[in-house]
């Protein structure tokens, strides 16, 4: 039965302003979700907030949020569908990009959780011409979760790369958000200089 309603579109906390300091999409994706190392806090609850955040740090244009908004409201199920399958496929990245900055192997059961987004994602992947240039189409692309599609082209194509190298999380350990280094020494130790480096330099001062 399709239900008709605003709820799933409307964001939980219209006031929260999605973190960008991750500085790579598939990695500030990840950091939907506060305080990870200690008392994590969700912001992702509706299928609005998954919107809100695929515009904002745009993975999607404002033609498509539009277009996914819309059709949100008149499947309220599916968009639940959507966010639950983006809450998976965000604690998967999390776990993986995790034992990457471990120097861990993976382990095979999270492997398998990714590698199911990857073919669902370009299992029927094929290239056409779209406005003069080629582009690679997804069966995703009518679907509500079509936001993920480009975070897990992004995810793969960093974690296939040199760049897998640079992924660090901050070293306060209640955060514990993940983010890109781009430093030429590689040695960046938090999320946010003004937000948990000045917090821990506070914190060293006190104990000092
Ligand atoms: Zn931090």
């Amino acid at each position: 039965m399709v239900t008709r309603s605003a709820g799933a579109v409307e964001r939980s906390e219209p006031a929260y302003r999605f973190d960008f300091c991750g500085g790579h999409p598939a990695i500030d994706f990840t950091n939907t979700v506060g305080n990870r190392g200690d008392e994590p806090e969700e912001h992702l609850h509706t299928y609005g907030d998954l919107l809100a955040w695929a515009r904002a740090r745009g993975v999607v244009s404002r033609g498509e949020a539009s277009k996914l908004a819309r059709r949100a409201q008149d499947d309220v199920d599916a968009a639940g569908r959507a966010l639950r399958r983006a809450v998976d496929l965000r604690e998967t990245l999390y776990a993986l990009m995790s034992a990457v900055v471990d120097r861990k192997k993976p382990e095979k059961q999270l492997l398998a959780r990714l590698n199911d987004y990857v073919s669902d994602t370009f299992g029927a992947a094929h290239l056409a011409v779209e406005e003069g240039r080629l582009t690679l189409k997804t069966p995703s692309d009518d679907r509500l979760d079509a936001m993920l599609t480009p975070i897990v082209r992004s995810a793969i194509e960093l974690l296939t790369s040199d760049g897998a190298a640079r992924i660090g999380r901050c070293a306060d350990k209640g955060c514990a958000w993940l983010f890109f280094d781009t430093t030429r020494s590689g040695t960046r130790r938090w999320c946010d200089m003004k937000v948990c480096g000045n917090r821990n330099k506070v914190r060293r001062f006190r104990a000092g």
